[in-house]
């Protein structure tokens, strides 16, 4: 199995179609959000750095980076594939992937790119709402992705909750340093003629199709 790298504004959906792609194909999802929320309810001087930064909107240090993505995809479950969401994050990141993923032996694979408007993740993101135990995402605006129960997960009965960072004003940080510090990287993925962009405004099922004929091309 090729690795897989999902690269996304915020609220694009992302965090659902890397699960999606994680069952169908059974390789780990990593995603940096998701280990930084774990490192941000530690009560240390790193938690409670994580904690600020990611209620902000804003990025956290490249160097925490490096060292949580380079544990994690050392771990056994990496070897036969993985995907990685969430990083990298800016053009320093993607060069310091590139070591990374020498240095363990590994190939980029496919980098996916899902393009959503500015327009549209705004409406999204005031309904997002995210499960405490399983991760699992919902968004309350929309039928069709909202909890069977009010704030319970219809997969494993955890509580629902609002992330710190889904409303409007960390919305416009997050989207604004999206624009600055992540565009550069899918230049640099689509000059190094491995960028697969997905149009990422249909629904849930239809952007997974187009996602899965890329992986299996
Ligand atoms: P996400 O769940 O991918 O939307 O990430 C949530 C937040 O975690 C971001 O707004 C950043 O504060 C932080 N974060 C996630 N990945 C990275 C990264 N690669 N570099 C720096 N900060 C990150």
């Amino acid at each position: 199995m090729e690795n897989i790298m999902l690269i996304a504004p915020p609220a694009a959906g992302k965090g659902t179609q890397a699960e999606l792609i994680c069952k169908k194909y059974h390789i780990p999802h990593i995603s940096t959000g998701d280990i930084l929320r774990q490192v941000s309810q530690e009560n240390s001087e790193i938690g409670n750095y994580v904690r600020e930064t990611l209620a902000s909107g804003k990025l956290v240090k490249d160097e925490i980076t490096y060292q949580l993505i380079k544990n994690r995809l050392s771990l056994n479950d990496c070897k036969n594939g993985f995907l990685i969401d969430g990083f990298p994050r800016n053009l320093e990141q993607a060069i310091e992937y590139d070591k990374i993923l020498k240095e363990l032996g590994y190939d980029l694979g496919k980098v996916i790119y899902i393009h959503v408007a500015r327009n549209t993740l705004e409406k999204r993101i005031v309904g997002r709402r995210m499960c405490k135990s399983c991760n699992t995402i919902y968004n309350i605006n929309d039928p069709k992705q909202s909890p069977k129960v009010e704030s319970v997960c219809d997969k494993c009965g955890g509580e629902l909750y609002q992330r710190s960072d889904d409303n409007l004003e960390a919305f416009n940080t997050r989207f604004d340093t999206y624009e600055e510090k992540t565009e550069p990287i899918i230049k640099y993925y689509r000059d190094k003629k491995v960028l697969n962009k997905v149009d990422g405004e249909s629904s849930i099922k239809v952007v997974f199709n187009r996602i899965d004929k890329i992986i299996n091309n």
